[in-house]
């Protein structure tokens, strides 16, 4: 049976106006908050009223949404170690989770971990092909598009350019490629992210396939029984109008997608295929090179949503970490590697945690590409898959041969 979509907006002129297409998430969420279908949403608000402070944050007042409303293209809020922090992985309450693709992603990587509850948490994916940096952003802004950073309301970025607004309604466009080729632009993890619409997700939301609507409406699609009585509860209760996606609608969404994919694709063998094709030697010398620039800060692994130990093996005087010693031993970065590369959902925190400016997006990415072609895994997209390398070790105590099928190991793991 094929998915329910619709074309949705809010039916509150406020939020209508406030939210980045037409408001229809702000508004569902504001219903399951009133009629108590849920205790909070997780999601990011823009802190003091800066667009590039964005911040995590559990929203419990219905009321208190209209200030999340809209898209934040250049913060990135780590909202998943945000749930898995500090709201104790959302145990024991019902909230909804609002983010892009890379976020579902890493909640669902967690929930195979039993770090983040499951039956209780609402995912409301939103589609995502890219964000940019604050420090880049302003950079860019200032430099490139001759404009102040602070006089920037929104950003699209759609058919290859980022096109901004300014405050008096002007816009301007830029080829993001020709950006990004100067170092600017979209940051380096997604512009090599393939996954733009998400899926697995309860409901996915974004403006592809809404172009030809009068006014701004957003494109929903519903993957799951909660995320379809969320939505109809939005409908009956009054928060949102919704109208039935003509098939040129589900066309226009389905081939931008596509065009991402494929764009994705080619900046990832453009990254890629050179450090393949270095012999073994070079290529730990490459990295070698890199990791000596460590200062050991801690930064990627306590910002990395997949990195859950309580009782981290990297601490230092711990087992093979010196205190006191920089760069560390290069099982600082391979440890993390072994522990997450299968898992590793490409979200780029660790990168932007780093003071020293690693590429560690790149080399985690790399890894979890070779892995998904040897393991047939793709990272955060099926709560049923067990992550290959963990499974693969409890799997090897339990059987002489070495076949695995990791589609049916999460099961006989929760045994
Ligand atoms: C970084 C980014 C890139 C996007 N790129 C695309 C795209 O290429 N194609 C496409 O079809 N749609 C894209 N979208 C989705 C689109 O911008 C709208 O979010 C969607 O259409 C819903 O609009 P709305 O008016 O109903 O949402 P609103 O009512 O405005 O609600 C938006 C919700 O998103 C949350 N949010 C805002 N910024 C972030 C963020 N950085 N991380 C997590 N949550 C956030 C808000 O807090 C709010 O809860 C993108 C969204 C983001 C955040
Ligand atoms: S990696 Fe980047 S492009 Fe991909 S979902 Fe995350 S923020 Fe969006
Ligand atoms: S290793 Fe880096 S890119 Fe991968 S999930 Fe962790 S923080 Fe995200
Ligand atoms: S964030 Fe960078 S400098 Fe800090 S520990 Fe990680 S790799 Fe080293």
């Amino acid at each position: 049976m094929s998915n329910t979509m619709y074309i949705a907006r809010s039916l509150d002129e406020k939020l209508r106006e406030k939210g980045e297409n037409g408001g229809a998430v702000t508004s569902i969420l504001k219903c399951a908050l009133k009629t108590k279908q849920i205790d909070g949403v997780i999601t990011v608000k823009a802190k003091n009223n800066d667009r590039f402070s964005g911040i995590p944050v559990l929203v419990t007042e219905p009321d208190d949404l209209d200030d999340t409303a809209g898209s934040l293209h250049c913060s990135i809020p780590n909202t998943v170690r945000f749930l898995k922090e500090y709201l104790d992985g959302g145990l024991s309450k019902k909230l909804a989770f609002v983010g892009k693709p890379c976020d579902i992603r890493a909640i669902i990587e967690l929930q195979k971990r039993y770090q983040i509850e499951t039956d209780g948490l609402i995912l409301i994916g939103l589609n995502c092909t890219g964000t940019i940096s604050p420090a880049t952003a302003r950079e860019m802004y200032q430099k490139e598009f001759k404009v102040s950073p602070n006089d920037v309301i929104r950003e699209d970025i759609d058919d290859g350019k980022l096109t901004i607004t300014l405050k008096n309604g002007k816009t301007v466009s830029k080829d993001i490629a020709a950006l990004e080729k100067k170092g600017l632009g979209r940051r380096d993890n997604c512009q090599r992210c393939e996954i733009n619409i998400p899926i697995f997700a309860d409901i996915a939301c974004g403006k592809w396939g809404t172009e030809s609507e009068e006014k701004p409406s957003t494109f929903i699609e519903v993957y799951s029984a909660k995320g379809q009585s969320l939505v109809e509860l939005a409908i009956s209760n009054g928060y949102i109008e919704t109208d039935k996606p003509s098939s040129e609608s589900i066309k226009l969404r389905q081939e931008k997608d596509t065009t991402e994919i494929d764009r994705a694709l080619a900046k990832r063998a453009e990254d890629f295929d050179p450090i393949m094709a270095m012999s073994y030697s070079e290529r730990l010398a490459f990295w070698v090179k890199e990791f000596e620039k460590c200062i050991k800060c801690y930064g990627c692994r306590d910002a990395c949503p997949i990195c859950y130990c309580e009782d981290c093996l990297l601490e230092a005087n711990r087992h093979f970490l010196e205190a006191g010693v920089i760069p560390p031993n290069a099982l600082f970065p391979l440890t993390r590697l072994a522990h997450v590369g299968d898992s590793c959902v490409n979200c780029g925190q660790c990168q932007d945690a780093c003071p020293m400016e690693l590429p560690l997006s790149l080399l985690f990415s790399l890894q979890n590409a070779r892995l998904s072609e040897v393991f047939g895994y793709t990272s955060g997209t099926d709560i049923e898959q067990g992550p290959p390398l963990n499974t693969a070790m409890v799997e090897e105590m339990q059987i002489d041969d070495v076949f695995l099928d990791v589609s049916t190991l999460t099961k006989k793991l929760k045994k």
